[in-house]
């Protein structure tokens, strides 16, 4: 193939061999079928549909699931694009055989001239099949977006870079010197990657086969760019010791996409009045840090805030003042917690706080801080300085606990300590108040 630059063939080549490698059907072809590269999981799938086996062009393997395929191709006339995105083939077992009925999808994508890149997997279960739509877009974009914007290189066992290519250097500003043995850590933001944030997901993508997050990333410079991290581990899992093999990681700068995946995220798992993350979005991320920790327990310390006498604040000021009241206390739990704390607003004027690392004493500390900074100021609302204070409750992961809301129901029992016991004030959970919980009002 023709590429601009020296040593981007290089880059194509490192590409392909982590392609061949993916946990998805890859096939490579020319227009006429002919395929030019297959990996494994590919002919899997190919085989036991193409006619006598045979894998040489993929538009006769596929001839009775997509008999126009050809035509597809011929008629697409764009120099480069997406032919078929996600079509859905549906496979009937074999005549006489007790194979239930599959659903394969098939992605085409045309690269140029010569060469177009299909992805077949078998999506015959709901959620296979959403989580394979994802690595589909996640593997597609690697490639439609052509080599520039990605950097390829691997990491050891902990995640510190081993080999990287030139592009290191073009994605996130690093030079060689700055990044060989670094931990990949180096390239967020600080203090979002911690070392048992990291050990999580390379847990994670050793587990699957790849691990997948976009969000914001760190140039050398300090600058931050909008990127996404494509880990897979060197070996197929579930092979021996998977993760003593070290991984692949592609860094891709997307700042193009934020904006249209950021809007989806925020409207489906922010809390429309304060920004803050909705109830929905707790819950994921709690249910995912208590799962890590029923594996690999840490700390994890959950915050539970409760605006005192809120009524009273509606009805002496109006609700439009008590929905800035909300608006204050959000920005102030916000503000108040770390970078990798989770706010989210429960409902009406309650909040929590999720803190990946955070024990019961530093939560507590954190909780007291907040409660004091809001009780000593007012807040101006359209003339009129309104003062409010907050009751919390804490509790944190402890053995015994296994799942989200028992400890729900803890950092609860104490806020609603904190309630009786005068309100304006910190509690935090301790064995006197198993069984406590107070019913919540509705
Ligand atoms: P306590 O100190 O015991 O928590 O008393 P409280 O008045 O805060 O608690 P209560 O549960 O009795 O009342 C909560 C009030 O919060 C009642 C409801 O009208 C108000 N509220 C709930 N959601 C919103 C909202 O979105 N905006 C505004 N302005 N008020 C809300
Ligand atoms: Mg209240
Ligand atoms: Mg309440």
């Amino acid at each position: 193939m023709q590429l601009a630059h020296p040593g981007l063939e290089e880059e194509f080549e490192a590409l392909t061999q982590f392609l061949y490698m993916a946990p998805i059907g890859l096939v490579q072809l020319r227009p006429d079928g002919e395929i030019l590269m297959i990996n494994p999981l590919c002919a899997q799938l190919l085989i036991p549909l193409s006619p006598r086996g045979d894998l040489s062009n993929l538009f006769t393997a596929l001839a009775d699931l997509v008999p126009d395929l050809a035509h597809q191709v011929a008629n697409f006339t764009a120099r480069d694009g997406v032919v078929c995105d996600a079509m859905q083939l549906p496979v009937r077992g074999l005549a006489g055989s007790r194979d239930a009925p599959r659903m394969l999808s098939l992605t085409l994508l045309k690269l140029d001239d010569e060469r177009l890149m299909a992805m077949l997997s078998d999506v015959t279960q709901q959620v296979q099949r959403e989580q394979a739509l994802r690595q589909n877009h996640a593997w597609i974009h690697t490639l439609a977006t052509g080599l520039t914007d990605y950097t390829l290189m691997t990491l050891d066992a902990q995640g510190r870079v081993q080999s990287w290519n030139p592009s290191v250097k073009r994605v996130t500003g690093h030079g060689r010197a700055s990044v060989v043995n670094q931990s990949c850590a180096l390239f967020y933001p600080e203090g979002t990657m911690s070392p048992e944030r990291l050990a999580d997901r390379l847990a994670d993508a050793s587990r699957s086969g790849w691990s997948l997050d976009e969000g914001w990333r760190q140039h050398a410079d300090g600058s931050r760019y909008w990127g996404s991290c494509l880990l897979a581990p060197l070996h197929a899992p579930d092979t021996q010791a998977a993760a003593d093999q070290g991984f692949t990681l592609i860094i891709r700068d997307v700042s193009d996409q934020r904006e249209s995946t950021e809007a989806l995220r925020r409207s489906v798992m922010s809390d429309h009045l304060t920004g803050v993350a909705n109830r929905r979005a707790f819950f994921d991320a709690a249910e995912n840090e208590v799962q890590h920790w029923l594996r690999a327990p840490r700390s994890l310390s959950l915050v539970l805030v409760d605006a005192d006498h809120f009524k009273r604040i509606n009805d002496a000021h109006g609700h439009a003042a008590g929905d800035a009241v909300l608006r204050h206390l959000a920005a102030g739990l916000k503000a108040a917690f770390r970078e990798v704390d989770v706010v989210a607003r429960l409902g009406g004027e309650e909040f929590v706080v999720l803190l990946p690392g955070a024990n019961l004493d530093a939560a507590e500390g954190l909780a007291r801080r907040v409660c004091r900074e809001i009780a000593s100021r007012a807040v101006e609302v359209e003339g009129s300085l309104i003062r409010y204070t907050i009751s919390a409750g804490v509790a944190t992961m402890e053995p015994g606990i296994d799942d989200v809301d028992t400890l729900v129901k803890r950092a609860d029992a104490a806020m609603y300590a904190a309630k009786h016991s005068g309100r304006n004030r910190v509690v935090r959970w301790d064995t006197s108040l198993r069984g406590a919980a107070v019913p919540r009002p509705a």
